[in-house]
């Protein structure tokens, strides 16, 4: 395909959508809701009205709206994944990030293949399958070769029952053919966040590095797409510039790839900014608050309903809760944002916070989580299946847009539960786990789908794993 890297992202188009959406009536407003409420989506023009929803009668019509999305797509299945960081060098000089490259008491350290099979082991026996594979950028401790071997050191890792199962990559930009090389290693998701849209907020929080080229970074999803990665995952942190605009700009990019690849992100996910080490929070005025933040996510989920939309531990237990029932379908659990931690955690020793990214506020362990959710009417998932299955790209869109995703979604989400349930989980949360697991197989659908679930469940008691729809 010839394809020339455009910069899409019209400020002036986001601007004028943003001061058009100001002035909707209460009427259009509640078309636009009631129009996302078909699950066809929603275009930038009818975004930039309902971010600006100050109204709380419409902002509760809004998440009610949301919430039914949520629950008519994704049921009550929520992914698990945990972030790896495998190296914390770093060329680059993100204001906000404890990583940059001038923060001199930042402890430096890059794993060794060994150390890396030890978080992979210690992870594992968390009940982990899937990982975010997490470095910073730096041509000569960090380079792509060092990646790709960490990631086939991480698949070939075989703990008791158990592996991981897709390996979602998080790297900085590059080109076509690194892409490429990470798609034959066996990339799930590729995932870079463009942190702001904003040029001059971007060209100031990012002075120095390779990640200073805005329009480099802003095209990595056209080249990874072009490499033949299909499932690329986007993202703004958000507290950098204008929530406002952010949300219009991710509308824009979403678009832009479904014009020019025909498939939209598989992902989106919903940092905010938090404190890191070297890093204070003073000097940034559009910090989001928790009201505005869950406004996003609602929005987003009205926008974008057959996205992923993932959520870190960068947010407190309680608010993590609220902002899953309005949208979120995946999140990080008990999260080391350090290099090396989960190692340092099995053996006891003390996390070493300094070289954490940023702080966590979500320190509930996987179990404790797990429980809350069951409590809660949630159903954990570890599920995996899309991916091994080669319904990625504009394969798995189509299954999403016709709504039969939950079909697999309930019965995948149910059976690696089980699993977790037999192979990681204390007596009590077997409990919980059990009672949630018969609660959740009344929900599938389809009678057929239930019926192959029960067979399978079966099975995994008897010793099998890794079965899926
Ligand atoms: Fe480096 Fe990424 Fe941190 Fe920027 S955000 S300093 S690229 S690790
Ligand atoms: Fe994700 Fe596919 Fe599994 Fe559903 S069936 S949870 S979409 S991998």
């Amino acid at each position: 395909m010839a394809y020339q890297a455009v910069d899409f992202i019209d400020e002036s188009r986001i601007w004028s959508l943003l001061e058009a959406g100001r002035r909707a009536s209460r009427q259009q407003v509640e078309a636009i809701i009631e129009k996302a409420g078909l699950c066809k989506g929603l275009s930038p023009e009818e975004v930039a009205v309902l971010i600006q929803v100050e109204d709380e009668e419409l902002l509760e019509k809004m998440y009610a709206t949301a919430r039914e999305i949520k629950e008519a797509i994704y049921g009550k299945r929520m992914v698990f994944f945990a972030p790896l960081y495998i190296s914390n060098h770093c060329v680059n000089s993100c204001a906000y990030c404890g990583y940059h490259a001038a923060n001199r008491d930042m402890p430096r350290r890059k794993l060794s293949l060994e150390e890396i099979e030890a978080e992979v082991r210690a992870l594992l026996r968390m009940g982990h399958k899937r990982i975010a594979l997490e470095t910073g950028e730096h041509p000569t401790e960090c380079p792509l070769d060092y990646v790709l071997e960490a990631m086939q050191t991480i698949y070939s890792v075989r703990e008791a029952n158990s592996n991981i199962r897709r390996i979602n990559v998080n790297i900085a930009a590059t080109g076509v053919e690194d892409y490429r090389r990470l798609k034959e290693a066996g990339i799930g998701t590729y995932i870079l966040f463009q942190e702001t849209y904003h040029h001059d907020t971007y060209a100031r929080l990012h002075p120095r590095g390779p990640k200073s080229d805005y329009l480099w970074h802003l095209t990595a999803m056209d080249r990874a797409m072009q490499g033949g990665i299909d499932d690329v995952g986007i993202g703004v942190l958000y507290g950098l510039f204008d929530f406002r605009f952010e949300v219009v700009a991710t509308l824009l990019h979403a678009e832009h790839l479904e014009e020019v690849f025909g498939v939209g992100p598989h992902t989106i996910s919903f940092p905010r900014l938090r404190p890191a080490e070297g890093v204070s929070l003073d000097s940034y005025p559009h910090l989001v608050s928790d009201r505005d933040f869950r406004k996003i996510i609602a929005v987003m989920r009205l926008a974008v309903p057959y996205t992923g939309m993932i959520l870190s531990t960068r947010e407190a237990p309680g608010y993590r809760d609220e902002l899953m029932a309005l949208g979120i379908s995946q999140i990080s659990a008990g999260s080391c944002t350090g290099v090396g931690g989960y190692q340092a955690r099995m053996c006891g020793e003390e996390e070493n916070s300094s070289t954490a990214q940023f702080e966590v506020a979500d320190e509930r362990t996987p179990e404790e989580l797990i429980r809350n959710l069951c409590v809660a009417g949630y159903l954990p998932s570890w599920c995996t299946a899309c991916y091994r299955s080669g319904r990625t790209g504009d394969r798995f869109m189509a299954l999403a847009k016709t709504g039969n995703i939950a079909n697999v979604c309930q019965p995948n989400a149910i059976l690696t539960f089980k699993e977790y349930l037999e192979d990681y989980a204390s007596p009590e949360t077997r409990e919980v786990g059990e009672q949630a697991i018969r609660a959740q197989l009344a929900a599938i659908r389809s009678e057929k789908a239930r019926a192959v679930t029960l067979e399978r469940l079966a099975r995994i008691e008897a010793g099998e794993r890794d079965l899926y729809l």
